[in-house]
């Protein structure tokens, strides 16, 4: 009995808020809600932006540890929530047989990708007002992951940065599709890196970014609905095979794609 009116205070409070949470509190997570939108919500103290119809978007890093403080003020009152974050085991993946310089980049290489690096970050950066992301997202290929988010890569023997997207291996000239609707914020055809990029805009600083693409379907700030062709796998980049690396950043925050798919 007492558990029963417990859940039901909480039920009505939770209505009372008109407060959702969509996703997994968890390293890598992407929290996808809906608030009163006239509400206020702070994340670790910052204030995080609310479209007029209430939706509400954040990310949880990959080495975040520490609770989440969520505060929600209304007109009439406040409440602060704290969220466990689930940690994680992340794996260790080696890759060899890639081109020596693709690996350790010469004098003239690493020009040619602080450049590019400086394009990246400014798209990263973008913090429009679209909610795109409140629509829900599909994979935007199908075919045999190959590479997964968090893990620790080691190409050719080296220590390298942990690998933020996930490799979806395809036939080369697969199409691939917008996992959502959005913004083409980049289209570049051939980057050290990642070759064929495309990086898409889905709103609050929700950045999705394609790589290694043979062929790009859209240009830079076209607006796109989920589902459209946008591009075709390819092998271009640092690469050894026909792939699509499909990650996702909210805020410069690289997120698990695994766990946003509906
Ligand atoms: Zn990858």
């Amino acid at each position: 009995m007492k558990k029963l009116k417990i859940l039901i205070i909480f039920l009505f409070c939770s209505q009372a808020y008109g407060l959702e949470f969509n996703g997994k509190f968890t390293q890598g997570g992407l929290i996808i809600g809906k608030t009163n939108p006239s509400d206020k919500i702070f994340l670790d103290e910052k204030p995080l932006k609310i479209s007029p119809s209430g939706n509400f978007v954040f990310g949880i890093s990959r080495e975040r540890s520490k609770d989440l403080k969520i505060e929600i003020k209304s007109k009439s009152s406040s409440k602060i929530l704290t969220k466990k974050i689930t940690k994680r085991k992340f794996r260790i993946q080696r890759i060899d047989g890639l081109p020596k310089r693709k690996v350790t980049p010469n004098e003239e290489d690493m020009k040619r990708i602080r450049k590019e690096g400086r394009l990246i970050v400014k798209a990263k950066n973008i913090n429009s007002n679209f909610d795109f992301f409140s629509n829900g997202f599909i994979r935007p290929l199908k075919g045999i992951t190959t590479g997964v988010y968090g893990s620790q890569r080691i190409l050719n023997g080296k220590k390298r940065r942990p690998h933020y997207g996930i490799d979806i291996a395809s036939p080369k000239g697969t199409p691939i599709k917008s996992p959502n609707d959005g913004k083409v914020v980049l289209a570049e055809r051939d980057l050290f890196f990642t070759g064929g990029t495309l990086m898409i805009d889905h709103g609050h600083g929700l950045i999705s970014i394609y790589s290694h693409l043979e062929n790009l379907k859209v240009e830079r700030n076209q607006q796109i609905k989920k589902g459209q062709i946008i591009g075709t796998v390819g092998s271009t980049g640092r690469s050894t095979g026909p792939h699509l690396d499909f990650r996702l950043y909210w805020n410069n925050i690289a997120v698990d794609p695994d766990l946003v798919f509906n």
